[in-house]
């Protein structure tokens, strides 16, 4: 959709670096640039330092156009439709696109799919970001590569041509799911939730009657099972196969009202797993529509066709996953972050801030200027989007980057930039 890059050329000796590059252009790095926006109209004219960024702002995109993985997912989504354009406020240049979307039948529909958001909402922001950010947006520019020292922050692709010289520079390049140890010997049989839940056929997977094993009781886990029981792709494939959930010994929490609780005898404390915000219970940390109410199922006896097992450590199933023809691992992401190198010597990051700093992994230092968010990258928000008290995870989504977490980011940044010197 958008042509493929030229590249700026380098301005070297440290002059002239740009005060931000943003290296993915998924739901996350869409997100700062709304939040951007966002700011910019509230302010009328006197956001300043934000126009400053905004304007001078470089973003990276391996792929052919924005707009990330999220509408690949064949699930429904854990988001109400008006929840999902909350994060495009009035007078910012996307407001069309929130408020066509919203006259969509469909979106009444609670449990819309991530598909169908896909096409009715990122899609039309996509073809409007690529407008707004024109020649800042470089899409088929994979960078494989971070470079920082005493100029800044330099970005190469896989040529080896420079990208942007900045003074910070934002992770969003979504994330990845590695086989935990004690599954990596099952390589041929291995797949991760991510991949499972984008699959739109059946390719390479086996079919023979063998038990099919999911690894955790996520968000994620519950939804792979809901599209072997119900999305008509694995009727066949699926059909009177053992199909066994891998628990982990804790409680399963629901995202759920309080009465809806009550009535369906979820386990929960008031004081510390009410969102205060939303009144709901496991608000943040809770199963979400359809992984919800097939976990409800199972635990009730309504639904047979899975069996939850719990376990103290995954060495106590080897023979169960031994006999598996499929095993699928939901078991959280990790960030998917090019190669940095600072001062000439590689460095490993992750681990952000509140405010979506990183830090070096091995002395837990914050490394001024890098951030980053998105899936693998867990934030956990202060204030209200952090939800319940004993939600200790990080939040992701359309609407919670944009609102919740690039804003801090933003605020970081500003608070190291030198104020523009007026004759
Ligand atoms: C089962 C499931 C259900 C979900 N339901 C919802 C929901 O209902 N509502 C909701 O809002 N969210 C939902 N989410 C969350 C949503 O999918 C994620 O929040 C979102 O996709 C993550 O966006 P991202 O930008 O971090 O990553 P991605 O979507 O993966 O985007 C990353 C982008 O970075 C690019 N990139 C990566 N590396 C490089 C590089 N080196 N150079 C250049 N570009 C690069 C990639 O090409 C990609 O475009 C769900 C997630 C899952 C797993």
């Amino acid at each position: 959709m958008f042509p493929p890059s030229t590249f700026p050329a380098y301005p070297g000796g440290g002059q002239a670096r740009i005060p931000l590059q943003i290296i993915g252009a998924g739901p996350a790095g869409m997100g700062l640039v709304l939040a951007l926006c966002n700011r910019i109209a509230a302010a009328e004219g006197k956001a300043v330092q934000e126009q400053r960024v905004l304007d001078a702002l470089q973003i990276f995109e391996a792929s052919g156009s924005p707009g990330g993985k999220m509408g690949h997912y064949r699930v429904n989504a854990n988001t109400s439709a008006h929840d999902v354009v909350q994060g495009i406020k009035d007078g910012t240049p996307f407001v069309g696109v929130r408020d066509d979307y919203l006259q969509h039948p469909q979106t009444q529909s609670e449990l819309i799919p991530l598909p169908r958001i896909q096409t009715l909402m990122v899609e039309p922001l996509v073809q409007a970001m690529g407008e707004f950010l024109g020649e800042r947006l470089h899409c088929r520019v994979d960078i494989a590569r971070i470079e920082i020292n005493e100029n800044g922050i330099a970005s190469y692709d896989r040529e080896n041509h420079l990208g942007a010289l900045s003074a910070n520079i934002l992770f969003c390049c979504g994330a990845i799911e590695t086989p935990l140890p004690e599954l990596s010997p099952l390589q041929d049989r291995w797949e991760g939730s991510m991949q499972f839940l984008k699959r739109d056929n059946l390719d390479v997977l086996q079919d023979t009657n063998d038990p099919i094993v999911i690894v955790g009781a996520s968000h994620s886990a519950f939804s792979c099972a809901w599209r072997l029981l119900f999305d008509p792709l694995f009727s066949e494939f699926a059909r009177e196969r053992d199909i066994v959930i891998l628990q982990r010994r804790e409680r399963i929490k629901l995202r759920c009202s309080t009465s809806f609780a009550a009535e369906h005898q979820v386990d929960y404390d008031p004081q510390t797993d009410v969102c205060p915000r939303t009144g709901l219970v496991f608000f943040n940390g809770g199963l979400r529509k359809d992984a919800k109410f097939l976990y409800l199922d199972i635990r009730d006896g309504v639904e047979n066709r899975v069996r939850i097992v719990e376990m103290d450590q995954l060495v106590e199933q080897q023979d169960l996953l031994n006999q598996a023809g499929l095993v699928l691992q939901a078991t959280g992401f990790d960030a998917r972050l090019p190669p940095i190198v600072k001062q000439g010597a590689p460095v490993r990051v992750g681990n952000p801030t509140r405010n979506g700093e990183l830090r070096n992994l091995d002395d837990g230092e914050i490394i001024a200027g890098l951030f980053g968010m998105g899936l693998g990258l867990n934030i956990l928000p202060a204030g209200e989007p952090r939800g319940e008290q004993s939600f200790n995870g990080g939040i992701h989504g359309f609407q919670s980057y944009p609102l919740a977490i690039a804003p801090r980011i933003i605020d970081k940044i500003l608070a190291s930039m030198p104020m523009e010197v007026s004759n």
